[in-house]
This record gives structure tokens, C-alpha cells and sequence, in this order.
């Protein structure tokens, strides 16, 4: 069997075989002639130009933490409150990474995203508010007990 994006000549097993996945709730059927190597790469490659696009887009170029301005790509992550919101009141399944950035890039950007890293994202996960947020002069206690938090 020749894979049409690598010209190769490789084994069936190294096909997916007209295998069906879901990509948003629909079924897709899966091209038989491209060989799983060559699929993963074009996924690979569609999930890296996905994830720039929506950090771009939410955190600006070059994509930055909108709460303590960090840059390192690898620290940055996408905090998506509002479509916690949504999800509980609409009961959709929660979307996460590579399936988050696809739909974020069909859907053409909705509102109620922002680029935050992992620590700001994490630090409002436990308290609501980064203690970025928090005024540097405030004594320690005044931070939001975490206990008070009721999500
Ligand atoms: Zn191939
Ligand atoms: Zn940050
Ligand atoms: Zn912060």
C-alpha cells in the first residue's frame, strides 16, 4: 500500500484503515491512504499552528501570561473560566488541549479566553484571583483563604 504523502510503499498494518474518530460530535472518516507516520506529523503540525494561533490570539504576539506578563512558551497555558460557566449549565463535555484549540480556531475565537501560565492559572484555580492581582502591600493573611473556596 503507497502512502500518498510519503510515496512509500508500506504494510497495511501501517494504516489506519478507513478507522472513524470524532472530531466535534461528528464522525470522520479517516483517509486510508496516508500512512499512520505521515497522519501523526500532519496532526502534530495542525495541534503546533492550532495552539499559536489561540495563544496569539488570546495573549497577543508574542503570546504572554496576561496577568504577570510571562513569555516562556512552555509555562503558557489557555484559562478557559468561561467555558467552565457554559459547560456546567449546558452539561457539554469539558474540552481540553488539542480539541480546545481546534475548536477555539473553528469557532473563530469566542470571547471569555485569556493566556495566563501555569502558575497565574493555578493561583486563581485555588484562590479566584492571582495574588498578582492582590496589592503587593496587603499582609499575608488577607489573601483568600482557599478553604472559602466552593468550586
Ligand atoms: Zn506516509
Ligand atoms: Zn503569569
Ligand atoms: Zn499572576
Amino acid at each position: 500500500m503507497i502512502c500518498t504523502s510519503c510515496k512509500q510503499d508500506k504494510a497495511s498494518t501501517e494504516f489506519y484503515n478507513g478507522k472513524t474518530i470524532k472530531v466535534y460530535g461528528a464522525s470522520l472518516l479517516l483517509p486510508t491512504n496516508e500512512c499512520k507516520s505521515c497522519e501523526r506529523t500532519r496532526k502534530e503540525v495542525a495541534r503546533k499552528r492550532d495552539r499559536k494561533l489561540v495563544l496569539e490570539h488570546y495573549g497577543g504576539v508574542p503570546p504572554k501570561c496576561q496577568c504577570c506578563g510571562e513569555v516562556i512558551d512552555g509555562f503558557l497555558t489557555l484559562d478557559h473560566e468561561a467555558e467552565e460557566t457554559k459547560i456546567a449549565k449546558q452539561n457539554e463535555s469539558r474540552r481540553s488541549g488539542t480539541v480546545l484549540y481546534q475548536w477555539l480556531v473553528s469557532k473563530e475565537f469566542p470571547p471569555g479566553y485569556a493566556v495566563l501560565c501555569f502558575n497565574c492559572n493555578c493561583a486563581k484555580g485555588i484562590y479566584g484571583i492571582c495574588p498578582h492581582q492582590i496589592s503587593g502591600s496587603l499582609p499575608l493573611f488577607e489573601v483568600p483563604d482557599p478553604r472559602d473556596h466552593t468550586r
